[in-house]
């Protein structure tokens, strides 16, 4: 497996790779890498020849209030699990490589990327759809991995391939869990012990959304409303929103749909954490 920071030295592996019959991978993270980002290396393994991973913690998708100095960096053991899951190449650029100092150009999704998490984050999806661009430029994959752990960035992401013409298969991967149901993300390592509990009501919360979707009549109003009261109800969790909504478009939906998917973002202690769940109506 090639480590590598140079982005000429990039995609000139990954023409290579195309000259020699292969078909590319590319697997976006920030890096402090684990099961959840393993999955992605190993399903695009799975699917394609040659397989890129990138490792680069975007600065440009962090508001200035949020944890960028702070975000764990484990550069050699995410090495580890990449050269273990089928990685052939990892891109590790430098924030100086990616925005020199006169980048001047932004890439911006509108509507879908001010919803939720871009009402909650302003300017978040700017920095995931410039630096996801960026990262396809380089990489020119026939296909890339995303986790429907972050659910809205993978329809993000997708509105921007088809609307710019990328060209390139978007592959969504389930939400890889702890084995007590909460959804893996590099920042659970910053909860305490006690936070770490109290984070599970996250996934109950919509664990008991499924129950009154397949169970009951409850609409999807009625059923975010549920989810609101009882995260509201939890000490310890300052929730941000609760929602349950369109699969594609992420606007409410009525009752008689037969599937949608619930959204949570809350704040656990002060780790901001998101999880969701597709219900499926009986
Ligand atoms: P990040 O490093 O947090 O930017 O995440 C990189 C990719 O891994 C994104 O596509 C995430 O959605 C995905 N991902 C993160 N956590 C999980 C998880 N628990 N299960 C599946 N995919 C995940």
């Amino acid at each position: 497996m090639h480590v590598e920071a140079d982005p000429e030295v990039i995609t000139q592996a990954v023409r290579e790779a195309r000259a020699g019959g292969k078909s590319i991978g590319v697997v976006p993270t920030m890096g402090a890498l684990h099961a959840g980002h393993v999955s992605l290396v190993e399903a695009a393994a799975s699917e394609c020849d040659f397989v890129v991973v990138t490792i680069f913690v975007n600065p440009t998708q962090f508001a200035p209030d949020e944890d960028l100095a702070k975000y764990p960096r484990t550069l050699e053991a995410d090495l580890e699990l990449c050269r273990a899951a089928g990685a052939d190449v990892v891109f590790t650029p430098a924030a100086t490589t990616m925005y020199p100092p006169n980048s001047q150009s932004v890439v911006s999704v509108s509507r879908i990327s001010r919803m939720l998490e871009g009402e909650s984050r302003p300017g978040h999806f700017d920095g995931v759809t410039t630096i996801v661009a960026k990262l396809f430029n380089i990489t020119e994959p026939d296909r890339a991995y995303f986790g429907q752990k972050d659910f809205q960035q993978q329809l993000v992401v997708r509105q921007m391939v088809r609307d710019l013409n990328f060209g390139v298969n978007i592959v969504t991967c389930p939400i890889i869990r702890e084995a007590d149901g909460l959804a893996m993300s590099s920042r659970n390592r910053y909860l305490s012990p006690d936070e770490r509990q109290t984070a599970l009501q996250i996934k109950q919360s919509l664990l008991l959304a499924q129950r009154m979707a397949s169970e009951t009549q409850a609409s999807p109003a009625k059923i975010a409303d549920v989810m609101r009261q009882k995260l509201r109800q939890t000490p310890g969790i300052n929730l941000n929103y609760a929602v349950v909504v369109d699969t594609d478009t992420l606007n409410p939906v009525t009752e008689g749909v037969d599937h949608a998917v619930a959204l949570i973002a809350a704040r656990v202690g002060s780790t901001r954490l998101i999880d969701n769940l597709v219900l499926q109506f009986r």
